[in-house]
């Protein structure tokens, strides 16, 4: 029987391990964590469930495959329930926008506002469904490995002018400000800067209209823990506490891993879901195309940060959507010192998650968790010592919150704790404490991201937020099934 190894188990590990496995090719899922899920671990404190990362889940047609390839159904293992409105946003001036896919409401709403953007709005609607079609369901999981795949790409991408950003995209369309802000932050969610990020990105907004956006019951966490039972259900072995310490070669093959405990496996080809820099780098190192390849890597430029604040309350706050997004004072400005600045900026723009909205099973009854992030500069743009800024920013986020959204949150907390660029760095093996991997820029994209298939060591792969198609859960998706193709063919 083939035979595979996959490192890491966040949603990329996770989904190419069932492809593998659900092809007939035994396969080993390595988590150095003590729970599969990565950047979607979950934390359990005193009754209360925090999803530790994604929580907007989009395309469910991508999860839905996973079943259906296995020869499952979805239905059986979970549920995912609709999130109505998609966001609400929220602006300091009191202006604020429910963002969703009903079109007479958002047209209604974009009125209010600036009656000259309806029409603006249905141009970009239309622009972003363009790109959708080319840039995700034509070219979002099938890999690039070579400039010929890029070459043929390439008039389709001028066409829609992906040297152009988002926000240029976006402010091409429409004039007011806000409005603005509301069609072009969906690249924060994948660790890009909207006025940086190529256009091709403006594929967010068609996607979540397509398919709407969701939350499984019990959390993401639930998604992740269905995931995992089908991998196994279906054979797929996962072996979790299991840090890989090394790759180990001969000549430009990979024969396995060592773990840190001395464990030795072998399989005969070997994928990383572990942050692209680390693997080359710190797995690799005995290699010289690691240490020349993880040399290269660390020059690129990373997406942000995050800092990440989970918090449970002995009330909840019924005036809350599931997703806000809370504009702050500054937004142009913000994000250039959120991707440029060696300072932490003094204000703020964050993402407030109430997940009991939708699920109260996530609190102990009368009780409801929460989390809050605000991006945040990578410790290679912002050397901050966030052992002592951490807390001062938690205070100030709290505060903020209980002003602005959360009438007397302090009293009514039950429990919280932080997560922020350290925890990156340490608990995920993150380079340079980055929360999506490598930026989302054109020159990192595509055939000039890590391939999904080393060009050199023909047995090693890539799957995840730092090789095509990127961060974002329908992102490492689209790299599972792109990667899973390369390792079938190289296996048969
Ligand atoms: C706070 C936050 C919120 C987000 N919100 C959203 C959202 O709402 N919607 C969305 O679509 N996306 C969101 N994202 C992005 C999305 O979560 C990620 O892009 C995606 O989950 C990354 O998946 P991945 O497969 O690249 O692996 P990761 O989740 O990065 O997992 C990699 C795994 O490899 C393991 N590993 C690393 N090194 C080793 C080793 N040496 N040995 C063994 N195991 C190892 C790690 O422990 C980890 O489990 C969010 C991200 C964050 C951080």
């Amino acid at each position: 029987m083939k035979s595979a190894i996959v490192i890491g188990a966040g949603f990329g590990g996770l989904a190419l391990a069932i492809r593998l496995q659900a092809a007939g090719v035994a396969t080993q899922l390595f988590e150095q964590r003590d729970k599969p899920g990565g950047r979607a671990y979950v934390y359990q404190d005193q009754g209360f469930t925090f999803d530790a990362g994604p929580t907007v889940i989009t395309d469910p047609t991508a999860i839905e495959a996973l079943f259906t390839l296995a020869g499952k159904r979805m239905a059986d293992y979970v549920e995912l329930l609709p999130v109505k409105p998609f966001y609400r946003l929220c602006w300091e001036d009191g202006q604020h926008f429910s963002y969703d896919n009903n079109q007479p409401l958002l047209e209604q709403q974009i009125a209010r506002i600036n009656p000259a953007d309806v029409k603006g709005y249905q141009r970009f609607l239309a622009y972003s469904r363009a790109v959708f079609a080319e840039g995700y369901q034509k070219l979002g999981h099938v890999p690039f490995l070579s400039w010929q795949d890029m070459a043929r790409a390439a008039p389709q991408l001028m066409k829609l002018q992906a040297w152009r950003s988002v926000w240029d995209k976006v402010a091409s369309f429409i004039q007011d400000d806000h409005l603005r802000q509301a069609f072009s932050f969906h690249t924060l969610l994948v660790g890009g800067n909207p006025f940086t990020t190529s256009s091709i990105y403006s594929l967010i907004h068609a996607l979540e209209r397509e398919w709407g956006v969701w939350f499984p019951r019990g959390g993401t966490g639930a998604l992740i823990a269905a995931l995992t039972k089908l991998f196994r259900d279906i054979g797929g072995e996962i072996i979790l506490n299991a840090e890989v310490e090394q790759l180990t070669t001969n000549g430009n093959r990979l024969q396995g891993v060592i773990l840190r405990d001395g464990r030795q496996f072998t399989a005969q080809a070997v994928a990383s879901n572990a942050d692209v820099v680390h693997t080359y780098s710190k797995l690799l190192r005995a290699h010289p195309r690691g240490q020349r390849q993880g040399h290269k890597l660390a020059q690129k430029s990373m997406s942000n940060s995050l800092f990440v604040l989970y918090f449970g309350l002995n009330q909840p706050h019924p005036q809350l959507a599931h997703h806000t997004v809370c504009f702050g004072p500054r937004y142009r400005e913000l994000i250039h010192e959120i991707f440029n600045s060696d300072q932490l900026a003094q204000d703020f723009s964050l993402y407030l998650h109430a997940p009991c909205v939708t699920d109260p099973s996530l609190a102990p009854p009368g009780c409801a968790s929460f989390y809050v992030l605000a991006p945040v500069p990578h410790l290679g743009t912002a050397d901050i010592d966030w052992s002592t800024e951490g807390p001062k920013l938690r205070d100030r986020i709290f505060a903020y919150l209980e002003e602005h959204y959360m009438p007397g949150l302090r009293e009514q907390l039950v429990t919280q704790r932080i997560f922020t660029p350290f925890d990156f760095r340490d608990t995920l093996h993150a380079w340079h404490g980055s929360a999506f991997s490598l930026e989302p820029v054109l020159t990192q994209s595509a055939w000039f991201r890590p391939h999904n298939r080393d060009s050199q060591l023909k047995n090693l792969y890539l799957v995840g937020a730092g090789t095509h198609p990127g961060a974002g859960i329908p992102g490492v998706l689209g790299s599972a099934r792109a990667t899973a193709t390369l390792m079938l063919e190289d296996l048969q």
